[in-house]
């Protein structure tokens, strides 16, 4: 479970989180939606430790994130993050480059990182795509592919921030079926998303930020059909 408690975050002067607290349990389906420098990549980073906060506190499994005592390289491990695009090593072929970090960081052998790559490959679409170098692959191929390196690393919990945004229109649309398809089997995510369909269909709750705060958080249908935020009926108005 993640627990996040009175967060606060800034910038220099900047107030980027004030005072988020929100719970996700194992399981759980929440995407978050809001404007553009609302706080919502900045919650993701806080919550695998890349970024400091100023009060306030994260709670994974029951560990403190920000707490000094707290192995942060070990703690990451259990937790998949995903970004609108990942530079792949170039040199290196898609299976090589799902093999890496399970390799170094997990110290696994060559051998099962190869198995485990080509599992989490096969799983997201690419099993055609093992020996070929990751310049070969389309967009929305490139982002599976981050997803298959991510879930190599056998996480707990995924971390997706705008995995879509950067990808044509006709590309998304493969890369969502692969976060449905996570969900469906029960991976614990956070989704920060501009797909309002994709987020209606696949959350177990949907929160919407704006400004640093969270606005709103509920069940997408009630969310999407009844927003009682001012601000997430603006968004929402915007976005259709
Ligand atoms: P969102 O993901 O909702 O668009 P962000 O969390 O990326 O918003 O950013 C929130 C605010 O914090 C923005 O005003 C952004 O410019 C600022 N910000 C984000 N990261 C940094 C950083 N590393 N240094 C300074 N300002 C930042
Ligand atoms: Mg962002």
């Amino acid at each position: 479970m993640i627990e996040i408690e009175n967060v606060h975050k800034s910038f220099g002067n900047l107030k980027v989180l004030k005072g988020i607290d929100l719970t996700v349990a194992k399981g759980e389906v929440l995407t978050v939606i809001g404007g553009s420098g609302s706080g919502k990549s900045t919650l993701l980073t806080c919550i695998n430790g890349l970024e400091p906060i100023d009060s306030g506190r994260i709670l994974v499994d029951g560990i403190e994130v920000h707490a000094k005592s707290t192995d942060l390289n070990k703690l990451r491990q259990k937790i998949g993050i995903v970004f609108q695009q990942w530079n792949a090593f170039p040199h290196l072929t898609v299976l090589e480059n799902v093999m890496l970090a399970q390799v170094k960081v997990l110290k696994r052998s060559k051998a099962q990182a190869e198995a485990e790559a080509a599992k989490q490959l096969n799983h997201v679409g690419l099993g055609d795509k093992l020996k070929v170098y990751p310049s070969r692959l389309s967009g929305g191929q490139q982002q599976r592919m981050a997803i298959a390196r991510a879930l190599a690393m056998s996480p707990d919990y995924m971390l997706f921030d705008e995995v879509t945004s950067a990808l044509d229109p006709q590309l998304v649309g493969e890369v969502l079926d692969t976060l449905r398809m996570l969900a469906s089997e029960g991976m614990t995510m956070i989704c920060v998303t501009h797909e309002m369909k994709f987020a209606r269909e696949v959350s177990d709750r949907v929160a919407f930020f704006h400004q640093g705060i969270m606005a709103e958080i509920a069940a997408p249908e009630q969310l999407f059909d009844a927003p009682k935020d001012p601000e997430l009926q603006k968004f929402l108005a915007a976005t259709h």
